[in-house]
């Protein structure tokens, strides 16, 4: 099941048009969205940042501090 939020996501866009971040589409936006850290802040109404990965991550390579990282 593909994720609910993916017509509201704004990652969601750039991951269909970049092949370097096609992954996060097919490991989390595809199947495993409740894995995915965007998907659980908006499920609860928290802000998501533009810049956050599925796994908790930003997407600018200096920086590499983990925010809400979950563990499944
Ligand atoms: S990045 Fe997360 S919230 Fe956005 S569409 Fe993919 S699974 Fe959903």
């Amino acid at each position: 099941m593909a994720c609910p939020h993916a017509p509201r996501c704004a990652l969601f866009s750039q991951l269909k048009t970049s092949h370097a971040l096609s992954v996060w589409q097919t490991l989390f936006c595809d199947s495993g969205f409740d894995r995915c850290v965007r998907y659980r802040l908006s499920a609860v109404g928290a802000a998501v940042p533009p810049d956050l990965l599925p796994d908790g991550r930003t997407h600018l390579p200096h920086k590499e501090k983990k925010v809400g990282r979950y563990d499944t």
